[in-house]
């Protein structure tokens, strides 16, 4: 197979299982590298962890508000507290989005939303507390980093204390936001007021130590350069190899439209599908990685799960956060839709819950659900899951 010279070395060493180097990481962003060969080594060590699978879960989403004492650029979702469009949802409505997930088969709920002045840390712990109370089946996958170090703040305690209280109140596992892009030069730049690269790593560390999974996401296509993504990539890999809590990665392409960086153009395809095959490649210890297909559109979302995507994420309810900055895809997919699209890409679709566990649905009634057994390693020795050993498993 005809291998461009400056990838024969990394070629190697991914054939070998070895690690890549923040050098190796440049080198796959070099525009005389060719997408397709470095999408070829990614899809390698993708077939390596996952096989032909593709795995999509049955979600939906809940921002509780809009209304969010932060300014951060890229951000066209917050609102000022006074302005038409910021509102707060109230227990009722809450509770009507998780009968409807529930009534529809969703396996899952995220949650994310602003940091408002207004309210409470004991509000936020009691939004989670009455969904969960009500639909103890429904994972609840809650509060980001960001979230939970204004928790800090608003309760006055350490974030051990804090994400024992979210635990306590029905939190199942954290979502990936708030990581943005760690380097100083650019989060600066982005959302000074934000956590900062040590103490959104702190948060996933403690929430690791305490049980919980976590995904973990990186926003790319906006002031950054090629440098600061592998930078953030190997701070993430770095974590990854002292607690394996982190289960999927996600890197989001921004997109610009009413935000305060309107004037920069979204990342084309060529650049989202690099960046998921160099974060596959440079990810060794994290088992997912995720074609948002939201984020992505639906046609290089599919073309992703060759170029290490292993998911596509879920069929989507209620999703603002990037309609508001743009987002031109759907607001939600049926399940035959986005069975059909990983079929189409050659894939094998998988519906998994929350914590990768299959999803065992009645035949007569699919909006009911069981889990089914964790995905685990086939007789060809592949690796189907993100289950504690994984990590281990894949150095050993
Ligand atoms: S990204 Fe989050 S923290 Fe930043 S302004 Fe938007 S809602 Fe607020």
């Amino acid at each position: 197979m005809k291998i461009h010279p400056k990838l024969r070395p990394i070629r190697e060493k991914v054939e070998a299982g070895q690690r890549l180097s923040l050098q190796d990481g440049l080198v796959l962003y070099e525009p005389d590298v060719p997408l397709n060969e470095v999408g070829q080594l990614a899809n390698l060590v993708r077939e390596r962890i996952n096989g032909n699978a593709a795995y999509y879960n049955l979600n939906t989403h809940l921002n509780p508000t809009n209304v969010c004492v932060y300014r951060c650029t890229f951000c066209a979702f917050r609102s000022d507290l006074r302005d038409p469009k910021g509102y707060v949802m109230n227990d009722e409505q809450i509770l009507a989005r998780g009968q409807e997930a529930v009534d529809n088969g969703c396996t899952e709920m995220h949650i994310v939303g602003g940091l408002h002045h207004q309210r409470d840390y004991q509000w936020y712990l009691h939004l989670v507390s009455i969904l969960h109370q009500a639909f103890p089946n429904l994972h609840l996958k809650a509060w980001t980093a960001v979230e939970i170090n204004w928790f800090e703040f608003l309760a006055k305690k350490p974030v051990r204390s804090v994400i024992e209280d979210l635990i306590e109140s029905g939190v199942g596992s954290l979502p990936g936001g708030g990581a943005e892009i760690f380097h100083p030069e650019v989060r600066d730049r982005l959302c000074e007021h934000k956590a900062d690269a040590t103490h959104w790593l702190e948060i996933h560390r403690t929430a690791h130590q305490l049980g919980l999974r976590t995904n973990c996401t990186m926003l790319y296509g906006h002031i950054e350069q090629p440098w600061h993504r592998i930078d953030h990539l190997i701070r993430l890999r770095e974590l990854q190899d002292q607690t394996g809590g982190f289960q999927t990665f996600i890197p989001l392409a921004f997109h610009p439209e009413n935000t305060g960086l309107s004037e920069l153009k979204k990342p084309s395809s060529l650049l989202d599908l690099r960046t998921m095959a160099v974060s596959r490649l440079m990810l060794d210890n994290i088992p997912h990685i995720k074609a948002y297909w939201i984020m992505l559109g639906l046609g290089t979302a599919q073309i992703a799960l060759s170029y290490g995507a292993d998911d596509l994420d879920g069929t989507v309810r209620h999703e603002l956060i990037y309609h508001d900055a743009g987002a031109t895809t759907p607001e939600m997919l049926s399940v035959d839709a986005i069975r059909q699209l990983i079929q189409e890409a050659g894939r094998d679709p998988i519906e998994r819950d929350t914590l990768y566990r299959t999803v065992i649905r009645d035949t007569d009634d699919p909006t009911r659900w069981q889990v089914g057994p964790a995905i685990a390693r086939d007789e060809d020795g592949r690796w189907h899951a993100s289950t504690p050993q994984f990590a281990r498993a894949l150095s050993s």
